[in-house]
């Protein structure tokens, strides 16, 4: 192995073992980190790692199918000088590409499928509420949601059903519905839809989606504690809401879908706040870009290489 392969080959692993270093923290950050830096930070560190790792799979792809595609490459380009700088096997770029592909197909997949979910309890939640932002609904099992507004200028809609507002005290409605406001105020359904896609891009990144979702839960939470001043009642709350008959639809946010019990003992008993969690997130993030613009920036060398070859 060249030296020139042995450091594109070390480039390129960077983002994939930079994977592998976050799976012991990652969940107790989302648990008892600052809840909207633990959100924030673990939905960019898995879009960098689902683009840092797509890159290096498209550009293997591309750099190590010269020979074996000669007609999607420019024309000028010594394949013999690239081969002699970077030697690709023909296997591992081909695989690169399909594996690329198959992700791209599935980011693309998830895209459609979620942007088609979000209209669909669009049109539902308008044809409940069509002007206040709080829909009570009748006849309905318990249930609560915020289904967000997407391409307006609104900010959604509050779905409460009569039922689950019925076993409710009045502090404790006020604590859902604060809860469900904080969902919208912050657009966590953007933080829902990133986490996804890049899950669907990134199989690796899968196991970040609970976490991100509960953040954004204890980031409603405690948005909801503040707005009725006592986390009990936020807590209590919680604990009628996880009575609810039903999830929330696809594309909107409920306010039980994720462990209750931990968020409950997070407003009850807070733990202190640990932040080395998020210094140790943005390094990762900063290390994957680092080493995957190296990477480019190395590729483009040789690049450059083979295009003098026939100069
Ligand atoms: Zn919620």
């Amino acid at each position: 192995m060249t030296a020139s392969t042995l450091l594109y080959v070390s480039l390129g692993l960077a983002p994939f073992l930079v994977s592998a270093l976050r799976r012991r923290w990652s969940t107790g950050f989302a648990h008892h980190g600052p809840p909207g830096a633990a959100a924030l930070a673990l939905t960019t560190y898995a879009l960098t790692l689902a683009l840092t790792q797509g890159i290096v799979l498209c550009l293997t792809a591309y750099l190590g199918t010269i020979e074996l595609f000669p007609v999607v490459h420019p024309s000028d380009w010594s394949a013999s000088v690239l081969g002699a700088n970077l030697r690709i096997p023909a296997w591992c770029a081909v695989g690169c590409a399909i594996v690329a592909a198959a992700l791209l197909a599935r980011a693309g997949a998830r895209i459609v499928l979620s942007l088609s979910a979000v209209r669909t309890t669009n049109a539902a939640s308008r044809r409940l509420a069509p002007s206040a932002d709080l829909a009570v609904v009748a006849g309905a099992s318990r249930v609560a949601f915020a289904a967000p507004a997407w391409f307006s200028r609104r900010r959604g809609r509050i779905v409460v059903s009569r039922e689950l507002l019925a076993v409710m005290t009045v502090p404790e409605r006020k604590a859902l519905i604060a809860h469900e406001r904080s969902h919208l105020r912050h657009a966590h359904h953007l933080y829902a839809l990133v986490i996804r896609v890049a899950a669907a891009a990134n199989p690796l990144v899968g196991d970040l989606v609970a976490p991100v979702d509960h953040a954004c839960e204890r980031w409603a939470d405690r948005d909801a504690a503040a707005a009725v001043g006592d986390p009990v009642i936020v807590a209590h709350a919680l604990g009628r809401a996880a009575l609810t008959d039903r999830r929330a639809p696809e594309g909107a946010l409920g306010a039980t879908h994720s462990d209750v019990v931990s968020r409950v003992r997070d407003l009850l008993e807070p733990q202190p706040t640990d932040r080395r969690a998020l210094i140790r997130c943005a390094l990762l993030v900063a290390v994957s870009w680092a080493m995957t613009l190296a990477l480019v920036a190395h590729g483009h060398a040789i690049v450059e290489l083979a295009e003098q070859g026939l100069s």
